[in-house]
């Protein structure tokens, strides 16, 4: 049974991750509301609902749009793919508990966060502003150990970020110091430290990788809160056994 229902968590997460980049795309630009269907961005033509199957419609249309023949992004079905195995994943690792539940949240928030942040190199207010009070009344539930770790977490979080934030001189975003904090209270002190560590190492590793690709000299601005959105998935599956397998390493 467990099979049969890790499967449909993925494919719901394919239709919710389709959704999630159209949030992801229209935030910034505020044409959430005042679109109601979804359109091709390049000749306007409402998609049928045959084109708006997550996935297999971009791989049977073959990237083309059907009517202008315009390329889609590879980044829409990948993110729909992405949201689907982090669908299923979360069912997989945590069954029908609590925790799945902050699961589907994180992913509802990081998804979109990291298609705007790719796509416009924000992460949009809109986003943070909704999901804050939830993840405040999902803590209110099921509050961490002791419960004030939220607001250490949220505490030291702001306090390190503003640093940055003001000795980095724009290097860093203030949409992305919004961002760790949220995480902060989410998590908690430790495994918000985890976070900013892991998001780091993420940063620094891609960034080579793109300069080895590009040659390096060119300089073109990081997207950033991608990392952080990774680091934080990282953390929400497997934070404690990483937190475990440090507290031995220093012990021995
Ligand atoms: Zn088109």
């Amino acid at each position: 049974m467990q099979i049969a229902t890790t499967i449909i968590f993925f494919i719901l997460g394919t239709v919710f991750g389709s959704f999630f980049n159209v949030v992801g795309l229209r935030v910034p630009e505020k044409s959430l509301l005042s679109e109601q269907r979804s359109y091709c961005d390049h000749c306007r033509k409402q998609l049928t609902w045959r084109e708006l199957i997550p996935i297999l419609s971009y791989i049977a249309q073959k990237g083309r749009c059907k009517e202008c023949e315009a390329r889609i992004s590879p980044l829409y079905p990948i993110m729909e793919l992405v949201t689907g195995l982090l669908f299923a994943f979360s069912y997989y690792r945590y069954g029908w508990s609590p925790e799945l539940i902050l699961g589907l949240i994180l992913i509802a928030l990081i998804i979109p966060v990291t298609v705007a942040d790719l796509e416009y190199r924000k992460v949009p207010n809109q986003l943070l502003l909704f999901f804050s009070p939830i993840f405040i009344i999902y803590r209110i539930f099921y509050p961490l150990d002791p419960w004030w770790d939220s607001l250490l977490g949220a505490g030291v979080a702001l306090v390190l970020l503003l640093l940055i934030y003001f000795l980095s001189r724009g290097g860093m975003g203030m949409g992305d110091v919004k961002y760790y904090i949220l995480f902060g209270f989410i998590f908690g002190l430790k495994q918000f430290f985890l976070l900013f560590l892991l998001s780091n190492i993420y940063g620094v590793i891609i960034g080579l990788v793109k300069m080895r690709m590009k040659g390096t000299g060119r300089k073109t601005k990081l997207a950033f809160a991608p990392f952080i959105g990774l680091a934080a998935l990282t953390v929400f599956y497997f934070g404690d056994a990483i937190v475990l397998w440090y507290m031995r390493l220093i012990n021995y």
